[in-house]
């Protein structure tokens, strides 16, 4: 960073990948400086205790391994827009987070990192490697960087991370103590360790009603643990990272003709978020998301990682879902998935009296019935309109592009049960 002619401050960082790629010039390069005699030692005796030491960062943390600030230009807030703009040049990049280690010694800097949206996630080191070798503890920072819309700005105009965490309404704004967003499974693991805070947990933060954060709790924001960590398309079955969106399941299971088996109508949720309320869709003849989960992993209070299905820790397995988090954290799923069919949206008006002998006969018998709904809509309470999404046969050698048939079809049905701007939006052809 420039002020006029003189650099004030400097940014030196990478990615995990270089982080790796480095680390074994890095130690041939330690060794080529140390005389011969030292080396049984430094591999065997240091080797093993700087093992881990300097744990990788996470997949997508773009990882800063100095920043400095000239001496002449420090407590002018130039250590701060250093920050801001490495946020912004990563975010740019396209990293989701930022992470650096401080040692324990350091406080300044642990409130300055902390002031600007980081959290302690980790330790490494020991007691033993600070006396023996003087090798303080590390503290391993992370700063999720959300999106633009997430963050808010402070005084300075430098963007920061909120500790006030909203639902979907903006009617209950919690005051947590401190927001913390995992970046893997380990990190989370590693935090419920060493944290003595009461804990709440937020996935698409959508329930309305306070559910997702308390006050002066340590608040944890799944949104970062969204990985597909396993995809069998022959086995219609797929392992996903609890903070990951439906929407982004479908994106990658679609080319492969599969749907995912039960969910919301809205795709904006999380998985963790939708086990843990245990959520129910429209689908005729199938009940709730339970039903489709083949095992959870979760992590307790203590920071011990849990595999749970309806045969192996069968009681942690029915009261984690729908148990809104207060058994463990639900930090990966294995889900079942479904043959894609193609629906189309038939609606109808009618009286309300007749209306149950409509959905015995018309719909709970019918074989194409996949969803179904009945609204009604103040102030007519007389009326239902009832919607179902009733299979319809493929349309062959057919395409859709958005709203463009390819094709003898007529037209392209949107996808119908999904109206929300986050949701998916694809277009199939239409049989009639
Ligand atoms: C427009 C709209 C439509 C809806 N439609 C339906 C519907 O059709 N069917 C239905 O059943 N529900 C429906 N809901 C409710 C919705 O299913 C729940 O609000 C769901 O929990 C939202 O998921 P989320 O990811 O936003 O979770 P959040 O709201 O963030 O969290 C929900 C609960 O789960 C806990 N939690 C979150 N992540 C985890 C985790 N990884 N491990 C453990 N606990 C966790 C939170 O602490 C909280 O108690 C709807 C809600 C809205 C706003």
């Amino acid at each position: 960073m420039k002020d006029g002619k003189d650099t004030v401050g400097v940014v030196l960082g990478y990615s995990r990948k270089q982080f790796l790629q480095a680390e074994l010039p890095g130690a041939v390069n330690m060794l080529r400086a140390t005389p011969f005699s030292h080396w049984p030692f430094l591999i065997g005796t240091a080797g093993k205790a700087l093992a881990n030491y300097v744990p990788p960062p996470a997949d997508d943390a773009y990882y800063i391994n100095n920043i400095a600030v000239s001496t002449e230009a420090r407590g002018q807030g130039y250590g701060t827009r250093l920050l801001a703009h490495v946020m912004g040049e990563a975010r740019s990049q396209g990293y989701r987070s930022l992470e650096l280690d401080v040692t324990h010694v350091n406080d300044g800097a642990i409130r300055f990192y902390k002031r600007n949206g980081f959290a302690i996630v980790s330790e490494s080191g020991s007691t033993e490697l600070f006396d023996r070798y003087q090798l303080p503890v590390l503290k391993r920072m992370r700063l999720l960087l959300a999106d633009k819309a997430e963050m808010s700005l402070d005084n300075s105009g430098v963007p920061t991370s909120t500790t006030v965490v909203k639902d979907v309404t903006g009617l209950y704004p919690v005051q947590v103590d401190e927001v913390y967003a995992p970046g893997t499974i380990e990190q989370l693991q590693q935090m419920l360790q060493i944290t003595d805070k009461p804990l709440s947990i937020g996935g698409g933060r959508f329930s309305m009603g306070g559910q997702t954060a308390f006050p002066g709790t340590l608040h944890i924001d799944m949104r970062g643990l969204n990985r597909v960590i396993d995809f069998k398309p022959e086995k219609r079955s797929i392992r996903v990272e609890a903070g990951i969106r439906w929407k982004q399941i479908q994106d990658r299971i679609n080319a492969y003709g599969l749907a995912i088996k039960i969910m919301q109508t809205y795709a904006n949720f999380t998985v963790g978020g939708s086990l843990s309320v245990n959520c129910h869709g429209r689908y005729v003849g199938l009940g709730p998301v339970i039903l489709a989960v083949g095992s959870i992993d979760l992590i307790l209070h203590d920071g011990k990682l849990v595999r749970a299905s309806p045969r192996r820790n069968k009681k942690m397995f029915y009261a984690t879902i729908g148990g809104y988090g207060a058994i463990g954290i639900i930090v990966a799923a294995e889900l079942d998935l479904a043959e894609n069919r193609r629906i189309e949206r038939i609606r109808q008006k009618l009286p309300i009296e007749q209306y149950q002998r409509y959905f015995a006969e018309s719909v709970r018998e019918d074989a194409a019935a996949v969803f179904h709904n009945a609204d009604m809509i103040p102030p007519k309470f007389s009326k239902v309109s009832a919607v179902t999404g009733q299979q319809v046969a493929p349309v062959k050698n057919c395409s859709c592009s958005k709203n463009t048939c390819s094709g003898s079809s007529p037209r392209c049905l949107e996808d119908i049960f999904g109206a929300s701007t986050y949701t998916n939006h694809y277009y199939t052809c239409a049989t009639r």
